[in-house]
């Protein structure tokens, strides 16, 4: 695999002016899991959007959301802290129920159906097999303009943070991204998205706006 160049990572600001809610559709709750990691960088994407994020650390916050974003951080502490708050087995049970989930790289390796790396104990929520440390010590942070046919025609800025890999994929899972060499960096199975990249680390909102898309959908079908 042709490993992308290190590049200093850019400063970001975020425009964190409440958005108004686009009229016409049904709103989805979105979730996002709040133990660890950037959650808080999500919350300002989604306001941003014109939605009220819900912060998820029970299973009872669970009851309150339509939809959840997994985010980045350290794998290992967040399915700790998960397991600690008994969030496993409610928040898999909500995913075959078909609630829309979105796993941003820490996020992403929660997802996964199974790990190449011993720890943690990913959720199983995807049929995806990930490599926690995919691009290796010297190269582990990068940040990238993706071609993201599904968000239009301008690429996407990324960043790369320690991030994981694809390592398989069933059937049923679209890539929606990939590097210049092929590799996969960004995958869809339904309602479920894996994304190796951080969008939340970004000005552009457009990653957030295509799973709020995804999560009203969801919902307008159920009502
Ligand atoms: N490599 C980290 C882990 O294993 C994830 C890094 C990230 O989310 N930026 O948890």
């Amino acid at each position: 695999m042709t490993q992308p160049t290190i590049e200093t990572l850019t400063p970001v600001t975020w425009n964190v002016t409440p958005g108004d809610a686009p009229e016409g559709t049904p709103q989805a709750r979105i979730g996002i899991l709040a133990l660890q990691g950037d959650f808080l960088e999500h919350s300002m994407m989604l306001q941003h959007l014109g939605v009220r994020p819900v912060e998820v650390r029970l299973p009872r916050d669970l009851d309150a959301v339509d939809a959840l974003i997994l985010p980045g951080g350290e794998s290992t502490t967040m399915v700790r802290l998960l397991d600690l708050h008994d969030l496993r087995e409610p928040l898999q049970q909500r995913v075959r129920d078909g609630m829309p989930v979105w796993g941003t790289c820490a996020g992403m390796i929660l997802m996964a159906k199974s790990l190449v790396e011993d720890r943690p104990e990913p959720l199983a929520l995807m049929d995806i097999t990930v490599s926690r440390n995919a691009y290796g010590r010297q190269l582990e942070s990068f940040e990238i303009d993706l071609a993201i046919p599904d968000l239009g025609d301008t690429p996407v800025h990324t960043f790369f943070i320690r991030a994981p890999g694809f390592v398989e994929m069933g059937p049923d899972v679209e890539v929606l991204a990939r590097l210049s060499d092929g590799t996969p960096v960004a995958a869809r199975a339904g309602v479920k998205i894996a994304t190796a990249f951080h969008p939340e680390l970004t000005n552009d909102f457009r990653f957030h706006a295509f799973f709020i898309a995804i999560a009203n959908e969801e919902l307008a079908q159920r009502q």
